[in-house]
């Protein structure tokens, strides 16, 4: 076969060409069709080939295909922004439409860096962010700085900013002690948050960024009750900003469309990606709420941030389609009431399997973490590839289902996990086929392996 020309995340590897991709299946020029149990990385909510979708960007293309905001606005970013805006329900003021999830991060914080410039009096002080360990939040510098996936850090540490640090994820699974209550565990990490605040010096801390459930880094792990609100209440007493992240667990795929709507708190800044656009078109978000925009109003009045391509007249009019389109089907209730369904199904087809060590989640958003030893929680060694290989099998035509790998061997720490996270309009009989090919992809990938 002819070498690529495609700088590919893996250069040995030939990739399979995908020729079509309908409904949850993706066809590739081999002849596999492969059921998306994941959505792509988790991107895909309404399906693949969606004609409503496939319109709106081509009536925006025939229209204006590009837009310089540096002069102009479209009606169709305008009206983007007020829904989502209005999906807040008040509490954000303004959004930022960008290009990828990376992107909305180093929006965000930039926006949180000037902020505390705008204020009256100004804090210049305020340079530095606190996330947490076994987080990711994008591959840009910026981005990667703040997050804490250390395979995607380690060849550009030396490249990263300083001035951020990392506390512990809430993680139920591995980071609650035997015998500890949700409510000791959120003082605990509270606790080592307000430590990480007096370390650095309170008034030098800008933001604390968080995923309020945990994608790519940890798989779908949703915070215990009660952490965001003693997290902000951390923040609060400091002055500092609250970044959630949402690029992964935002609009709609954990049950609400915004993830922070079921941790009863509101961040300041918020960022949105893959499901936005569902696919359709490369497109991303910030909503930065009245606090952040009123102090840059009634200061300089300029966000001192751009991209050529920001604001894209495609990209707001795919956004705006997908969003109607997860509305008026009322798909957020379907992801609440198949997710119910996708986490019991698994609970009762693997839950008992002496290789799976959790089955977490929320809404359409599921991840299946292994171990070595059920009764230890030992994860299998980095160098086993557990999750990759695991994944890569689901491909072949045996199984042909994608699912989404992480942990071990894709982010250098230690366990393993894949994610489930199908379209939002999967029906029961779809879930019941995800599920049996799940269970029966890792029954004979761990038959094999061990
Ligand atoms: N933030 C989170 C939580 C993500 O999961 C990702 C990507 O996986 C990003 C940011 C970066 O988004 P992108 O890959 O679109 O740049």
């Amino acid at each position: 076969m002819e070498q690529s020309a495609v700088l590919h995340r893996h250069l040995g590897v030939q990739f399979p060409l995908l020729t079509l991709s309908e409904s949850n299946y993706l066809n590739l020029d081999d002849g596999r069709k492969i059921l998306d149990a994941s959505g792509g990385a988790a991107v895909g909510c309404i399906g693949w080939g969606n004609q409503r979708a496939i319109e709106a960007v081509s009536k925006q293309l025939g229209q204006s295909s590009y837009c310089a905001t540096i002069f102009y606005s479209t009606r169709v970013q305008e009206e983007l922004c007020r829904e989502l805006i209005g999906s807040t329900k008040g509490h954000m003021a303004r959004a930022y439409i960008v290009n990828s999830g990376s992107e909305a991060m180093e929006a965000a914080i930039k926006l949180a860096r000037q902020y505390f410039l705008e204020i009256s009096p100004p804090q210049p002080a305020r340079t530095h962010f606190i996330s947490r360990r076994q987080s990711y939040h994008g591959i840009t510098l910026g981005a990667l700085a703040v997050s804490g996936h250390e395979y995607r850090r380690a060849n550009f540490e030396p490249l990263l900013m300083t001035n951020a640090s990392r506390v512990s994820p809430c993680f139920e699974f591995r980071g609650k002690t035997p015998g500890e209550t949700d409510v000791d565990y959120v003082g605990r990490l509270a606790r080592e948050l307000d430590e990480e605040f007096q370390r650095v010096g309170p008034e030098a801390v800008c933001a604390f960024i968080a995923e309020p459930v945990v994608g790519a880094a940890l798989g779908c792990v949703p915070a215990v009750a009660g952490y965001f609100k003693a997290v902000k209440a951390v923040c609060d007493k400091y002055g500092a900003l609250l970044i959630l992240d949402e690029v992964m667990c935002g609009m709609g795929r954990t049950g609400s469309l915004h993830a922070w709507e079921q941790e009863g708190v509101v961040p300041d800044v918020q960022t949105i990606g893959k499901a936005l656009g569902g696919g359709y078109q490369a497109v991303a978000g910030v909503l930065a709420n009245h606090r952040v925009v009123r102090a840059i109003e009634q200061g300089t009045s300029v966000f001192v941030h751009g991209h050529t391509y920001q604001g894209s007249p495609s990209g707001c009019a795919a956004a705006l389609e997908v969003q109607r389109i997860v509305r008026e089907e009322g798909l957020v209730r379907n992801v609440r009431e198949m997710g119910t369904l996708l986490g019991r199904r698994l609970n009762e087809a693997l839950g008992g399997h002496p290789n799976v060590g959790d089955i977490r989640g929320r809404g359409l958003f599921w991840g299946i973490e292994f171990v070595a030893d059920k009764e230890t929680k030992e994860p299998f060694p980095v160098q086993d590839h557990v999750a990759m290989s695991l994944a890569e099998l689901g491909l072949t035509e045996r199984y042909c289902i994608g699912v989404y790998p992480g942990g071990g061997s894709a982010d250098g720490v230690r366990g393993d996990h894949i994610i489930i996270s199908p379209a939002y309009n999967v029906g029961v009989a779809e879930i019941e086929t995800i599920v049996n090919i799940v269970a029966r992809l890792i029954g004979d990938f761990f038959a094999a392996h061990n």
